[in-house]
């Protein structure tokens, strides 16, 4: 059995080729097919090569390995012409204005049985002569599409269902090959947002190379794909690859529409990056750290940051306070948690005198801050806001202690004693004398 994907490149790979590239590999891997691939390039806006590198890109970034390929529907020219020329041979073709059209006849229907969708049946009274070959010479994509399936053996042709209209026409052109050869087709249902509607074009919101730069692990992304239109008795979504190799049945995919669901996605997300070994996490979350060595972190504290990670551009904001020089500065924290807040310079002064030469270590951090903040008559969430601002230039993060244990206590009173300077024009005494 021979199964393909083929694309016609558009400088990306949408979330939709993606599900369909990734249901012929696990037809492919579930039966021992052999899944082709080919790139269906001859629209001349469409050949060039850096349209294509990025799709073959995103498909290795997927883990979807092809057999054999890619193949270029752009070198094939020769073998379309021929074809056309063989069906006007015959008189199965005509050419009319310059164009080549294939003679359709006109009573009864033309169907097949559909792997998802069943039978499915065009009447040909609605079907008009059509055109096999432009007046300029280049053969119709309807039929390089179906003599590339055909030269290429291809028994299983699973594609997106925008694909259904062209059916009648490709297989009144496989009648007028004469070909007998049993294809199965499995139309894919569409992909839809959550008004139900076409899922968009733009770059951003569907191309998968985005979502790797958002921050999307590529077993989670290929896992979610997985999900859009198929399923399982046991309603289980989210499991390793292998095990979906081994369930994954095209006859149980769905026919109607697929809600590509961003929360769903971003759930699945956080629960491929929660369950993956730490260092796997620091190497994969390492481009999105800039030169802030993630290794260097104490273990527990990148544990604790991979719990929360959802996606990995949420991590730079975890953590960036930690990278050399001064911390970013959250404008809403800081008029919040200092400037609206009547005890921020009596919590920074007491921290700054607290913090002066008590061991470095989290739990003394915090008792020592708990206790700052009693003096004040505050519990530690309300003695702790000020501080956390001042450090890490946000109202909230990772746990405190743990971090500013990692930032050390030089720059832990720097940004205390620059918080400190920044909002009131005096230090108040305490203070001055721990510093
Ligand atoms: N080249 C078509 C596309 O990218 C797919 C054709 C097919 O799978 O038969 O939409």
């Amino acid at each position: 059995m021979r199964c393909r994907f083929a694309p016609s490149p558009t400088g990306y790979l949408h979330v939709g080729s993606a599900r369909t590239a990734l249901f012929n590999w696990l037809f492919a891997r579930h039966h021992g097919a052999t899944f082709v691939l080919r790139i269906e390039d001859t629209d001349a806006s469409r050949n060039q090569p850096e349209l294509v590198a990025n799709i073959l890109d995103s498909l290795r970034w997927l883990g979807l390995d092809w057999d054999e390929g890619p193949y270029f529907q752009s070198e094939r020219a020769g073998r379309h012409n021929e074809v056309v020329d063989a069906l006007l041979d015959r008189g199965q073709a005509y050419i009319q204005d310059g164009a080549v059209r294939l003679r359709v006849a006109e009573q009864g229907t033309v169907g097949w049985d559909d792997v998802i969708r069943g039978r499915v049946s065009f009447d040909r009274s609605h079907i008009e002569d059509f055109v096999i070959r432009r007046s300029d010479g280049s053969p119709l994509f309807l039929l390089t599409n179906v003599v590339d399936d055909l030269d290429m053996g291809i028994t299983h042709v699973i594609r997106g269902e925008d694909m259904i209209n062209n059916m009648p026409k490709q297989l009144l052109l496989l009648e007028a090959l004469g070909v007998d050869r049993e294809v199965w087709y499995a139309h894919l249902p569409l992909l839809v947002d959550e008004q139900r509607r076409k899922l968009s074009k733009r770059y951003g919101d569907v191309s998968i190379e985005s979502y790797r730069d958002r921050g999307f692990v590529a077993p989670a992304m290929t896992n979610y794909l997985a999900t859009l239109g198929w399923g399982t008795a046991d309603g289980v979504e989210i499991r390793p690859l292998g095990e979906i190799v081994q369930r994954f049945e095209l006859a149980a995919v769905n026919k109607s529409s697929a809600f590509f669901d961003l929360k769903k996605l971003t759930h699945f997300n956080h629960e491929y990056i929660r369950a993956m070994p730490s260092a796997d996490f620091a190497a994969l979350a390492q481009p999105f750290a800039a030169a802030f060595d993630l290794t260097a972190l104490p273990a527990s504290y990148l544990a604790d940051i991979q719990g929360r990670t959802q996606t990995l551009t949420e991590l730079a904001p975890m953590i960036d306070w930690l990278y050399p020089g001064e911390p970013p500065m959250d404008g809403d924290s800081w008029a919040k948690a200092i400037t609206a807040n009547p005890v921020a310079n009596a919590i920074l002064d007491g921290t700054l005198a607290a913090y002066a030469d008590c061991e470095w270590a989290k739990d003394v951090l915090h008792q020592r801050l708990a206790a700052v903040g009693e003096a004040h008559g505050l519990k530690l969430g309300k003695a702790q806001a000020p501080v956390r601002v001042a450090v890490t230039g946000r109202a909230v993060g990772p746990p405190l202690f743990d971090g500013l244990e990692v930032l050390g206590r030089e720059r832990t009173l720097a940004r205390l004693r620059a918080a400190r300077h920044q909002h009131g024009p005096r230090l108040a005494k305490d203070s001055r004398d721990a510093i």
